[in-house]
């Protein structure tokens, strides 16, 4: 199911997102989500990545390298929280596709999560960059300490960019499964 639901998130930025667009990977982790992204943006198009984690980046880097696709994407150090600081000006407003994938990065330091009040604001934040029909796929994991309360809060700034005009979907796995979120700007 989990894999499903990641299956579903790139089938939904992939419909919206296309080459020169600018996308963001709010949360790097292991790669797949910013390569699948600056392979989709390439050659005109960029992608901003981030994760708190040295680790991860190099990891995403190394994939990007290998796939000729390095020039396509900024991965940076800090947390998706400060993506205002990040994305230049000139391009807020102008985001046509951003992911989040939740919780911990499996391989790696389970205590390194991603925390309720840093991934709303960045939510928040991102869904304000978005530019006409654009998206954003939230995935979170309700299995792990602190999992079920992220993913309730998440739900909740989802509710309010609901009222605010976004289009948000919601498709959960029974019990303690993963939840995908897709929230769109509307269309111009
Ligand atoms: N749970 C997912 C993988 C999530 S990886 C799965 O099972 O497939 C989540 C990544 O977010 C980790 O690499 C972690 O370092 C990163 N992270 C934690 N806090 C963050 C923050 N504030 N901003 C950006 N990334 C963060």
């Amino acid at each position: 199911m989990g894999r499903r639901l990641t299956d579903a998130a790139h089938a939904a930025v992939a419909d919206v997102l296309g080459t020169g667009d600018l996308a963001i990977d709010a949360t790097v982790g292991n790669g797949q989500d910013t390569l699948f992204l600056a392979r989709t943006v390439a050659p005109d198009g960029h992608v901003w990545g981030f994760d708190v984690q040295a680790a991860a980046l190099a990891l995403a880097r190394r994939r990007l390298e290998a796939a000729g696709l390095a020039g396509a994407a900024t991965l940076i150090e800090a947390g998706h929280e400060t993506v205002e600081a990040h994305v230049t000006p000139r391009d807020v407003q102008g985001i046509a596709a951003a992911m989040f994938n939740l919780g911990y990065l499996p391989g790696g330091d389970h205590a390194v999560t991603t925390q309720p009040a840093t991934s709303c604001g960045a939510l928040r934040a991102i869904a304000g960059m978005l530019r006409a029909g654009g998206i954003i796929t939230v995935m979170a994991y309700r299995g792990h300490a602190g999992g079920r309360e992220e993913a309730e809060a998440v739900g909740k700034a989802c509710e309010k960019l609901a009222v605010e005009g976004f289009a948000v979907t919601r498709e959960a796995a029974p019990n303690d499964g993963p939840v995908l979120w897709v929230v769109r700007a509307p269309a111009a």
